[in-house]
C-alpha cells in the first residue's frame, strides 16, 4: 500500500524564500527513496514536511491511506533530522536511546534487547551509560541513529544520517536499515553518493521543484 502520499507541497519560510515549489511524492511500502539535489534545493524541508514537523504553505500529506490518526502515524513514523542534538538530552545515552520505546509503551524487556543490539551494532556499548553531550560528533549521530531506530518504525525519514559517522560506521548503518525488514526509507544522502539501499531518486532541483523521479541509473546517469 501507499505509505505517503505528499501533493503540491509548496513551503515559503516567512522571509519568503519558497523552499518547495509543487512537490508530489507517492512512496509506497517497501521502497527505498533517495532524495537529491544541490544544497539549498529544498531536501531538508521536504523531509520536514513529510515528518508532518512543518505545516506546508499549501499541499498536503497523506499517511497509510485511509489512516488518519495523528497518533497512529507519528507511532510508525521515525524522522531523524540533520541536527543529532535533536535527539539527544536525556541523562545518558542509554536513556536517549531507550526514549522512544518508552514513549511508546515497549514492553521493558523488548526495549533493553534493542537498546543493547543497537549499540552493539553502532558500536556505542561502551558510551551507554555517558552523557550525550560528551560524545564526538560521529558518536552522536550513531547514538541519535539508533534512538530513531529503537522504537521500530515502519517508516523512516532520515536527513543525512551519515553525514558525520566513519566509513565502518556507514557501513553499519546502511546494513541494519537493510535488515530492518519492510521499512519504509526515505532518506536524504551525504554528498552525492546515493548508497545501494536506493532503489529510487528524487532530484530536487535549484527552484524546489521535482526534477527527475525515478530508478537510480535512470536519474543519475543522465546528469
Ligand atoms: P537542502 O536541505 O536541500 O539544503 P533546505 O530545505 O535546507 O535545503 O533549504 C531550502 C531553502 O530554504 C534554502 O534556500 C534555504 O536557505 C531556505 N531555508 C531553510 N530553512 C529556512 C528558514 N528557517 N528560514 C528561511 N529560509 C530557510
Ligand atoms: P570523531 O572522529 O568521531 O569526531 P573525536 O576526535 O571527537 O572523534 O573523539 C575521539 C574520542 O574521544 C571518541 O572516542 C570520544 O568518545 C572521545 N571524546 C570526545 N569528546 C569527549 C568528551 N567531551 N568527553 C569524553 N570523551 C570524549
Amino acid at each position: 500500500g501507499r505509505v505517503i502520499d505528499a501533493r503540491g507541497l509548496v513551503h515559503e519560510y516567512p522571509d519568503g524564500t519558497r523552499a518547495l515549489d509543487d512537490v508530489s511524492l507517492a512512496v509506497e511500502a517497501g521502497e527505498s527513496v533517495a532524495v537529491v539535489g544541490p544544497n539549498g534545493s529544498g531536501k531538508s524541508t521536504l523531509q520536514l514536511a513529510l515528518g508532518g514537523l512543518v505545516t506546508p504553505t499549501a499541499g498536503r500529506v497523506e499517511y497509510f491511506e485511509e489512516t488518519t490518526d495523528a497518533e497512529a502515524v507519528r507511532e510508525r513514523l521515525g524522522v531523524l533530522l540533520q541536527d543529532p542534538d535533536d535527539y539527544l538530552f536525556n541523562t545518558t545515552v542509554r536513556e536517549d536511546i531507550a526514549y522512544g520505546p518508552a514513549q511508546l509503551g515497549m514492553a521493558e524487556a523488548r526495549a533493553d534487547e534493542r537498546v543493547a543490539a543497537l549499540a552493539d551494532a553502532l558500536g556505542l556499548t561502551d558510551l551507554l551509560d555517558r552523557p550525550p553531550f560528551r560524545l564526538s560528533g560521529g558518536e552522536k549521530q550513531r547514538a541519535a541513529v539508533a534512538s530513531v531506530l529503537a522504537f521500530d518504525p515502519d517508516v523512516l525519514l532520515l536527513d543525512e544520517p551519515l553525514g558525520a559517522v566513519d566509513a565502518h560506521y556507514r557501513a553499519r548503518i546502511l546494513e541494519l536499515l537493510d535488515a530492518h525488514d519492510g521499512a519504509t526509507v526515505v532518506f536524504t544522502p551525504t554528498l552525492d553518493v546515493v548508497p545501494e539501499l536506493a532503489e529510487r531518486v528524487v532530484l530536487v532541483g535549484t527552484d524546489g521543484t521535482v526534477a527527475a523521479d525515478g530508478g537510480v541509473r535512470e536519474v543519475l546517469t543522465d546528469r
